[in-house]
């Protein structure tokens, strides 16, 4: 028997929401204070949200809070900087579209290819190892995400890429970065909706030892509609009962040890060190850098970049009123900064949040800007 046409819209079933927005609304109203603060880290959840309109579900006594879980906004300057000395230096550059107009302290990527630099947009690393396959020259994949993505990085440096190919690594590594946020002293949040993607990697156990320490409660949750809503009822249920758990509430794709085989590739060839996030902090242990047997790969040890001409240089000053970093510490929200929608808009993004589709004021700039839908019923 062939499966119901609606049967692969069961986690976007609008009863069901309902049902549980309702019970949201319950939850909240039992705790008796507002608001009730919780955030996500990821970029994927933030899309859901605006792109189903769930705000406009969410009880007005919860405030949900995009963290630092788009990894093009994370990359910090420097990095970018390193990829623009790089390409000035005439090596030709592999990296995601997202990454080609996010400012470095100077210049982006995407300024110093106008200007005839050698830097193409790529799918995926397997792509860049491909095109470089078949190149002379010297290319570098400047290679930004998480440790979902990092996984595939390492994949393509252990299946014996071509020698003229190497990898200028920004990759962060998601759970370090959530003490940052629980430790920070104004922090408003109460617990944590954790990407299910990446918990997939990781399983949901790495969490235990963080709900711990900090007595803040982690649910895993996946992407759909209901998957968010059910992810926030559990969430918030925890915060009700006073419960420092972790609740996993994606079990269909998470387990508790996660993916065995993409961890052991990821630590084969990376090694979490400490460094900036953009906006954020020195975050210790967020960055994944190429461990010493992968030196040859390793563009920050392959060539000399040269970064003084960069620095020697004062940022404009519009880009000095762009509070990304508050926003991904989640003390503050897009419509708080005065540039937003105005000078900062995607097709002229002051700041890294405007530009990847996973950024906060992306995302709020494409699905209507409202602080909470939620506020005009
Ligand atoms: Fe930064 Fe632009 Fe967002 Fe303002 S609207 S915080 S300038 S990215």
């Amino acid at each position: 028997m062939s499966e119901p046409r609606a049967a692969g819209l069961r986690f976007q079933d609008p009863k069901t929401a309902r049902r549980m927005a309702d019970a949201l609304a319950r939850a909240v109203g039992e705790i008796g204070r507002a608001p009730v603060s919780v955030m996500h880290v990821c970029g994927s959840h933030e899309q859901a949200i605006a792109k189903y309109g769930l705000r406009a579900a969410f009880p007005l006594g919860l405030n949900v809070i995009m963290g630092p879980g788009c990894p093009v906004c994370v990359t910090d300057l420097p990095e970018v900087d390193e990829a623009v000395a790089l390409a000035g230096q005439g090596v030709r550059i592999f990296t995601y579209g997202d990454m080609l107009r996010v400012p470095g302290t100077v210049k982006s990527l995407a300024d110093v290819q106008a200007e005839g630099a050698k830097i193409d947009v790529v799918y995926s690393i397997g792509q860049a190892a491909q095109l470089a396959r078949k190149s002379a020259e010297e290319c570098v994949f400047f290679a930004s995400g998480f440790e979902t993505t990092a996984v595939a990085t390492a994949a393509v440096l252990l299946a014996n890429p071509p020698a003229n190919f190497s990898v200028l690594s920004a990759h962060k590594y998601i759970p370090p970065v959530m003490e940052i946020v629980a430790e920070m002293p104004d922090t408003r949040v109460e617990g944590f909706l954790a990407a299910g993607h990446a918990a997939t990697i990781t399983g949901w156990g790495i969490f235990e030892r963080f709900v711990e320490r900090h007595r803040i409660p982690v649910v895993v949750a996946g992407f759909e509609p209901l998957d968010i809503m059910a992810g926030l009822l559990t969430l918030v249920e925890l915060i009700r009962d006073g419960r420092a758990e972790v609740i996993n509430a994606y079990p269909r794709c998470v387990t508790r040890e996660g993916n065995l085989r993409a961890q052991q590739v990821l630590w084969k060839v990376f090694k979490p060190t400490g460094g900036r996030w953009r906006g954020i902090a020195h975050v210790p242990n967020g960055n994944l850098r190429l461990r010493d047997e992968f030196a040859a790969f390793d563009a920050r040890r392959r060539f000399t970049i040269d970064l003084t001409k960069l620095w020697d240089y004062a940022p404009p000053s519009l880009a000095q009123s762009c509070v990304c970093g508050d926003i991904m510490g989640g003390i503050a929200s897009p419509t708080d900064c005065p540039l937003f929608g105005r000078e900062c808009v995607p097709d002229n993004p002051v700041g890294a949040c405007m530009v990847s589709t996973e950024g906060t004021c992306r995302i709020w700039h494409q699905y209507g800007g409202h602080l909470n839908l939620g506020e005009e019923r």
